[in-house]
């Protein structure tokens, strides 16, 4: 027949076992603080009930007192531990289960009694078990299903520990017997952790997942959108329901002279340019669009529009706040300017290929038109007026008579919206 003390002994190897796999784990990834913190959980909990487990050896206090504390401390290191995993605050009520036991114990009532002390010991368990279950669940609403299965576990594992408080309070058992009973209980409690464990692999395992997936979609100079990920956002965009926009425009963005602005400042200065026009040209693209790099000093914007004013405002707004002051790269003030081809099409009849190269087409015109503008792909007619031929001053980051001339018939054009 299992007893209490064959319980613990189960109980206390496992979670040595445990402690070790996660230990490595830590090593492994030691960005991953959270993996040693449930590795000290367990080796924690295995010495607190290494302590019970020699109860008649040790001095009482030793395995009473103490032992069931550092037991319930190692429930304490794993709601710390997945409070670390979301990076959320550490929270004092962690401490709550070892805190009931040594209060509960201290009481003279408890001390001398057992079954009494079992009670106190599962109903800070309960606690425990029921703050695990808090302590899984996403801040930020995001929904995993390995979460929500954590969470049932842990409410198990309190309904357990509650259920065995109030069988021994209204059965009140002999103490041979309550001992057996504790060796079946130890065991129980052990299978449900097994599960757990289990079920926070796959947690892990599904984050870890989500975190190649971003970075396989992320440019890693900039942090938004590479080509890869703009291609999924584009089908996104494109395959949405009929109540969104009827049309989809692009608007390529090409850094001016950039070559230069390397030569002269320097590549890490070009390097912050690119960083601050992509942090400048996110903030003014909507949510229900993208933004991304293309590669080099290109970008490109997909958003959703109704009329053709939305994307030519759009572009106007982030090429007027991007030229507006230099940009500071280390020690120099880099002035920094944008060409903008923008293409639009109606969303049932769009391709990739089209639309980019329609903007491709239009933004080839912007750098003709003396660059620092935006054209749109049909009013390219106007723009074809322009000289093909390179002028003299090319690579000068000076307005252009073009350039000014282009400027005064965006402002007519802009005045009339
Ligand atoms: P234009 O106005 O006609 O667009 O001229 P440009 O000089 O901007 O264009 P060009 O294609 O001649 O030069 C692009 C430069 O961008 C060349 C390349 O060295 C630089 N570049 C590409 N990727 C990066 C990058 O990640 N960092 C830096 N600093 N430079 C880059
Ligand atoms: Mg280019
Ligand atoms: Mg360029």
């Amino acid at each position: 027949m299992l007893n209490m003390t064959t319980g613990l002994t189960i109980w206390c190897s496992e979670a040595v076992t445990l402690a070790t796999v996660l230990l490595l784990a830590w090593r492994h990834d030691r960005k991953s603080p959270f993996y040693l913190i449930w590795a000290l959980g367990f080796a924690v909990s295995a010495v607190g009930f290494a302590l019970v487990a020699a109860r008649g050896i040790l001095p009482d206090i030793w395995s009473i007192q103490i032992g069931n504390a550092v037991a319930l401390l190692g429930e304490s290191a794993w709601i710390i531990g997945f409070r670390f995993m979301d990076k959320r605050r550490l929270e004092w009520s962690a401490f709550l289960p070892p805190a009931i036991w040594l209060i509960g114990v201290s009481l003279p009532w408890v001390t001398g009694n057992f079954v009494h002390r079992v009670i106190v010991y599962d109903l800070a368990g309960a606690v425990g078990a029921t703050l695990l279950a808090f302590a899984v669940q996403p801040g930020d609403g995001r929904r995993e299903p390995a979460r929500a299965q954590l969470g049932i576990i842990f409410v198990a594992l309190a309904c357990f520990c509650f259920g065995s408080a109030l069988w021994m309070a209204f059965m009140a058992p002999r103490l041979e017997q309550a001992m057996i009973y504790r060796g079946y209980m130890a065991l129980g409690y052990a299978l449900l952790v097994i599960v757990a464990i289990v079920l926070n692999g796959k947690l892990l395992m599904e984050r870890a997942e989500r975190r190649w997936r971003a970075i396989s979609i992320t440019d890693t100079l900039t942090g938004v959108l590479n080509r890869r990920g703009l291609q999924e956002s584009y089908e996104i965009l494109v395959g949405e329901g009929p109540q969104k926009p009827q049309k989809l425009a692009a608007l390529l963005f090409d850094l001016d002279h950039f070559k230069k602005i390397n030569d002269h400042y320097g590549h890490q200065a070009g390097d912050t340019v690119l960083v601050e026009f992509a942090r400048i040209a996110r903030q003014f693209v909507p949510r229900s669009g993208a933004f991304g790099r293309m590669g080099g000093e290109e970008f490109v914007a997909f958003v959703p529009i109704n009329e053709q004013s939305q994307a030519e405002a759009l572009a106007e707004t982030i090429r007027a706040d991007f030229c507006r002051v230099p940009l500071l790269a280390g020690r120099s003030l880099v002035p920094a300017t944008v060409s903008i081809g923008v293409a639009i099409m109606p969303r049932d009849a769009v391709s990739w290929d089209r639309l980019v190269s329609f903007a491709d087409r239009a933004l080839y015109a912007a750098k003709r038109a003396g660059r620092n503008c935006t054209i749109v792909f049909n009013e390219m007619e106007t723009a074809k007026d322009v000289d093909p031929t390179p002028v003299a001053d090319e690579g000068e980051l000076v307005p252009t008579l073009d350039d000014q001339i282009h400027a005064l018939r965006r402002m007519g054009t802009l005045a009339r919206m």
